[in-house]
């Protein structure tokens, strides 16, 4: 096995590696094989990082907001710098295509762009008071020590959601990113540190999930839980976190609706939501999931969806002409596997795709269903892959049954040229982020967020500094 890329971890402004000799390995999803190793972070690490979070806390957030705010902005300097390498590491760890791995280095370096303005406008209240003798105000200050918990699908900008307005309001954090994918979020971590973050402000450990984050829930020092993941993880996160009554944010699963009224090109809105669904190869929590299209149009909606899925290329993410990388596990590929063989149980019937790839590697066709039943596993479970159910409808009312007839709330995507309909169907769907005629809906400006099972609080926005705020009112009383 050849170590070709080497990580540590950095606990209180050094990088360190194992203690012991226990190591995780980095594989390559195009291959199989290793491609590098992290350490895997002990107990007595932990506590170092714990130690280390809460003193660095105490001087982090005594600093202005306009150091907070210069040390964001420098880092996403640097990290425009570094953009290639980075892009680099993302695809080589997790498989996307390379052109999607720089757009996920851009927008996580607009991340730390947008969180040094935000740095400095966090504003309180000074109300009004009944009892004119007593002066009233709401100072709004950081919550505390964070423990942040990140997946493999976006490895690097996941991370940045969640670091950068964290430092900007005054917290510290603790980062574990996706172990199949460690290695952009420890660039990003070199990256603060050459911009002159202070020693312990962000850590990032490495190893196992479980073990992580049962020892760091279980310190009273950890006031913040933040977690972007699966809704099982997330719930037993929650528990976990209950001891100690940590805040909570969960960015959880989605399973997004997508409703095509019959007044659109079906031709033209086919190819686009082909576009959209297989982009990341489907492993994104907002993907375009379960296409709802009215039955005036359904057919040729579902032939130029095929047709487009047809021309998609499938291969390694290093090369240019690469639209659909592979899948992050074999396991992954077994399930998609197993939700395919399910809808055709079931009496769907195969457009395109429908099985892996043969050869090495984690690859699986882009695969096409039509008239997909409600009772079919891929229209509960989360996907998470490349896989399309279409089904039909006949009624507006019946489409929004559809489309909020699982236990998730995240993205919903609607299409249509009637006002009408945008505004029923926009206001009805129950999900945290609607697009219209679009599947573009994540900006740092605006908040990111699920409903039901899809999560608790917001990234993104105002709204994510929220998050690591809490109110403090205090009442002075004058002669
Ligand atoms: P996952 O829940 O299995 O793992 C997510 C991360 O949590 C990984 O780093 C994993 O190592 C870690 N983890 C697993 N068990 C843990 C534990 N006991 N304690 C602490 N950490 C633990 O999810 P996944 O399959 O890696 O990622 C895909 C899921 O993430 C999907 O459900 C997807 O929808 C969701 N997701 C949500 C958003 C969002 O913003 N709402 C964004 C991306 C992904």
């Amino acid at each position: 096995m050849t170590k070709t890329l080497d990580a540590a971890q950095l606990i209180d402004g050094e990088w360190v590696n194992s203690l012991g000799d226990a190591y995780l390995s980095v594989d390559s999803p195009v291959t199989g094989l290793q491609i590098s190793t992290v350490p895997a972070v002990d107990a007595s690490q932990l506590d170092r990082a714990l130690a280390a979070s809460e003193s660095a806390w105490a001087e982090w957030k005594a600093r202005s907001a306009w150091e907070r705010s210069s040390i964001l902005r420098r880092a996403s300097e640097l990290m425009t710098e570094r953009a290639e390498e980075i892009a680099i590491r993302l695809t080589q760890e997790m498989g996307k295509p390379i052109v999607e791995s720089r757009l996920e280095v851009a927008a996580s370096i607009e991340q730390f762009d947008w969180y040094a303005d935000e740095a400095r406008r966090i504003y309180g209240r000074i109300p009004e008071s009944r009892n004119t003798t007593l002066r009233l105000a709401v100072r709004r200050e950081p919550v505390g020590p964070v423990a942040a918990f990140t997946p493999w699908n976006f490895p690097l900008l996941l991370a940045a959601r969640k670091v950068a307005p964290a430092l900007a309001a005054g917290c510290t954090m603790i980062l574990k990113p996706a172990s199949e994918a460690p290695g952009p979020a420890l660039l990003m971590g070199e990256v603060l540190q050459s911009a002159g973050l202070p020693s312990g402000v962000l850590q990032i450990v490495t190893g196992k999930a479980q073990f992580i984050s049962e020892h760091l829930l279980s310190s009273p020092i950890v006031r913040k839980l933040s977690f972007t993941g699966s809704v099982p993880v997330g719930k037993h996160l929650i528990a976990l976190g209950a001891a100690n009554v940590v805040n909570v944010s969960m960015e959880l699963g989605g399973h997004a609706p997508v409703v095509i009224m019959g007044d659109v090109n079906a031709t033209q809105i086919g190819r686009l939501c082909a576009s959209g669904k297989f982009r990341n190869a489907g492993q994104i929590c907002i993907a375009p999931t379960r296409f709802y299209v009215h039955e005036s149009i359904a057919d040729e909606f579902a032939s130029a969806f095929a047709a487009r899925t047809a021309e998609l290329v499938v291969g390694d993410g290093m090369n240019d002409a690469t639209d659909i990388g592979p899948l992050i596990s074999d396991s992954a590929r077994v399930r998609i596997s197993d939700l395919v063989a399910d809808a055709l149980s079931h009496g769907s019937e195969l457009l395109c795709g429908g099985k892996p790839q043969p050869g090495e590697g984690y690859f699986f066709e882009p695969t096409v269903l039509l008239d997909v039943p409600a009772h079919a596993k891929i229209m509960q479970d989360e996907p998470f892959g490349p896989v399309a159910p279409i089904v039909r409808f006949s009624t507006r009312d019946e489409a929004i049954g559809h489309a909020n007839n699982t236990p998730f709330g995240l993205a919903a995507y609607i299409f249509t040229n009637n006002l009408d309909d945008v505004t029923v169907l926009s206001e009805q769907i129950q999900a945290g982020i609607v697009g219209v005629n679009t599947f573009a809906v994540s900006a740092a400006s605006v908040p990111f967020s699920g409903v039901k099972h899809s999560g608790i609080g917001a990234e993104n926005g105002t709204e994510a500094m929220d998050g690591y705020l809490v109110p403090k009112t205090i009442v002075t009383a004058h002669a």
